[in-house]
């Protein structure tokens, strides 16, 4: 059984890894985005194979980056990739619902709101700095752990443990999703995608 499981993880992400691979050559499969593809998944309903939280970036987009298309993936996209209480909320109706069975975090180079968590914006929005707030522990661990690094490389570490605590944090805060993980049904991994080169680095 547990098997069958793995290998059914293991297949989900193949084809998110091959719908990258394509991206990265810059050759999307249309027939993902077809008429045919909205008619059935209109019909047949929706049975996404994987649930994404993203950043809501605009050099993101989560079904094109991944190749997806039309009822592929359930996807959260928030300023971060963090999910709060509605954000989780969604995770938990695919898992329950429409039962899918991998859960990815995708962070992604030059992410604004990690960029923020390390030198904050000059300007005030109470619900920005809660965000912020949310980020920063993931900073103080990448000093922790890359004590040399500045710059981008920096930036580019803070993103990848970021990703990591979002999902330790989605996994801390449902006890639905935490307990799908201990039955074996639900796989959660986390990733970083390149915006420069389209290239998803996978934990
Ligand atoms: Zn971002």
């Amino acid at each position: 059984m547990i098997e069958l499981l793995s290998s059914k993880f293991s297949s989900i992400l193949d084809n998110l890894k091959t719908g990258n691979a394509r991206y990265v050559a810059g050759e999307l499969d249309v027939s993902r985005f077809s008429i045919e593809r909205r008619r059935e998944t209109f019909l047949e309903g929706q049975e996404p194979h994987a649930l994404v939280v993203g950043c809501s970036d605009s050099r993101v987009p989560l079904e094109l980056v991944l190749g997806q298309g039309i009822g592929d993936i359930f996807v959260v996209r928030t300023a971060g990739n963090l999910c709060g209480t509605f954000g989780l909320a969604s995770l938990e109706f695919a898992v329950e619902v429409l039962h899918v069975p991998v859960l990815v975090v995708l962070g992604h180079t030059h992410c604004g709101a990690v960029k923020s968590a390390i030198d904050p914006p000059d300007f005030k929005a109470d619900r920005i700095e809660e965000l912020l707030y949310r980020i920063q522990p993931a900073v103080f661990e990448t000093q922790r752990l890359f004590p040399t690094l500045t710059g981008d490389a920096f930036q580019h570490e803070a993103v990848r443990v970021n990703a990591r605590a979002s999902l330790e944090m989605i996994v801390k805060y449902s006890s639905l999703i935490r307990e799908r993980i201990a039955e074996g049904r639900l796989f959660t991994t986390y990733a970083v995608l390149d915006i420069e080169s389209g290239v998803i680095e996978w934990a």
